[in-house]
């Protein structure tokens, strides 16, 4: 009997769960909060692991097309001395394993496939309610309408209600630390990832930059930032730039471009990591709703893509649900939990160089783990 699954939240994760569940036979529909289904403007760096989930949906080549492949990442010493060179792992049917790309070009892949297979999208709306009567899930929306489910799939990202509705104890916590992104111009035959370890300049954090475009490039600052200060939007642009000074190499004449505080893009870092399992019953969290990590390894939207082709292989190929989710839990738990405690852990890292270990040893030994399929 063909399956009916409702996802909540159309961003990464839930559209990509939908697609993957859509090409499996499964009746699925999704339901998304914000009317005009917007995202930030900024660049996301994702790696081989992503590009292959991408691929298997059958959207890693419009992902390629959208974004600008680059070789890998570097480390670099505050004043751009190359400390070492990680190169793409695993390359996926010919596909780059390094990746920068705007999260609205990605947005733009995967809603045109959605689209294109037709998955029912309803903007501006939520769910009201969801009960789990055991042989099926019953769940109101805030449009008035109701459905009757074999799965609820909570795709709603770090802040999510399904799992506020069913672990109403977990929620994200600040890390120490926030990041600032700010798009400028990329300079010619500027084909890596690089990140400046440490700081010169009295911060304790890290900085960087990413290709997202032939001609452009995103700047990134990891800082620590005791007591989670609010910043005033107007000082944004300096508040970023005083982060940025000291550093020389590239990011020297990157930082001098961050001028516009409307564009610069400041979040707290504020992660959650769940126990196993992931699941109540017919309900189950995928992606940051699940496993929202700091941005050190880069790997929040992989990390959403893969959660969604395991489920969507599990769910359509075995008939009980809760085999289903048990087998997808197996596959998925360690993995998201990798990342996720190493992520934080290196953030810790940045703030307390004084014990710290190697990041590099870290990223390469994360990097080649992720890069083998799931
Ligand atoms: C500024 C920024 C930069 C980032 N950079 C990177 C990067 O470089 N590389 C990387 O891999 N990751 C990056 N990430 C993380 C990455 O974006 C997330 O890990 C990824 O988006 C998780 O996907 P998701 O589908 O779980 O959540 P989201 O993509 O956040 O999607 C959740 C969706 O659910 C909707 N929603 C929320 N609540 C409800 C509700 N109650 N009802 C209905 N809909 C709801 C939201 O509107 C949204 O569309 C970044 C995140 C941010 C904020």
């Amino acid at each position: 009997m063909t399956k009916k699954v409702c996802v909540i939240g159309g961003g990464i994760g839930g559209l990509a769960v939908a697609i993957g569940l859509h090409q499996q036979g499964v009746d699925v529909e999704v339901v998304e909060r914000d009317k005009d289904w917007k995202v930030y403007h900024v660049g996301i760096i994702v790696q081989a692991n992503f590009v292959r989930a991408l691929h298997q949906l059958g959207v890693g080549d419009q992902a390629v097309a959208a974004g600008h492949p680059h070789k890998g990442v570097r480390f670099l010493a505050a004043q751009g001395r190359l400390l070492a060179e990680l190169p793409g792992e695993t390359e996926v049917d010919g596909l780059p394993a390094d990746l920068g790309l705007t999260r609205p070009a990605l947005h733009e892949v995967l809603t045109a496939k959605v689209k294109e297979l037709g998955i029912p999208v309803r903007l501006g709306v939520s769910f009201e309610s969801f009960e789990d009567k055991g042989d099926a899930v019953e769940v109101k929306f805030t449009d008035g309408s109701s459905g009757s489910y074999d799965l609820l799939v909570g795709a709603d990202g770090n802040y999510s209600a399904v799992r506020k509705v069913l672990w109403p104890d977990a929620k994200p916590e600040f890390t120490g630390q926030g990041v600032w992104r700010y798009n400028v111009p990329k300079p010619a035959g500027l084909e890596w990832t690089e990140m400046y370890v440490g700081a010169e300049n009295g911060f304790h954090g890290k900085a960087g930059y990413c290709p997202l475009t032939p001609d452009s490039m995103y700047i990134f600052a990891v800082i620590e930032e005791p007591g989670n200060p609010r910043f005033a939007p107007k000082t944004l642009a300096e508040e970023m730039r005083k982060r940025l000074e000291g550093y020389g190499g590239t990011m020297a004449e990157a930082a001098a471009q961050v001028i516009d505080p409307d564009l610069v893009v400041y979040r707290p870092l504020e992660a959650c990591i769940m126990p196993d399992p992931w699941y109540q019953g017919r309900v189950v969290l995928i992606g940051d709703a699940a496993h929202s990590a700091t941005p050190h390894l880069g790997q929040g939207a992989a990390m959403a893509v893969e959660d969604a082709v395991v489920l969507a292989e599990e769910i359509s190929t075995r008939e009980d649900i809760d085999a289903a989710l048990r087998a997808f839990m197996n596959r998925r738990f360690e993995r998201a939990k990798l990342v996720g405690t190493s992520s934080i852990m290196l953030g810790e890292w940045e703030m307390h160089p004084e014990n710290a270990g190697d990041p590099v040893e870290v990223t390469e030994r994360i990097r080649k783990t992720l890069a083998e399929p799931v």
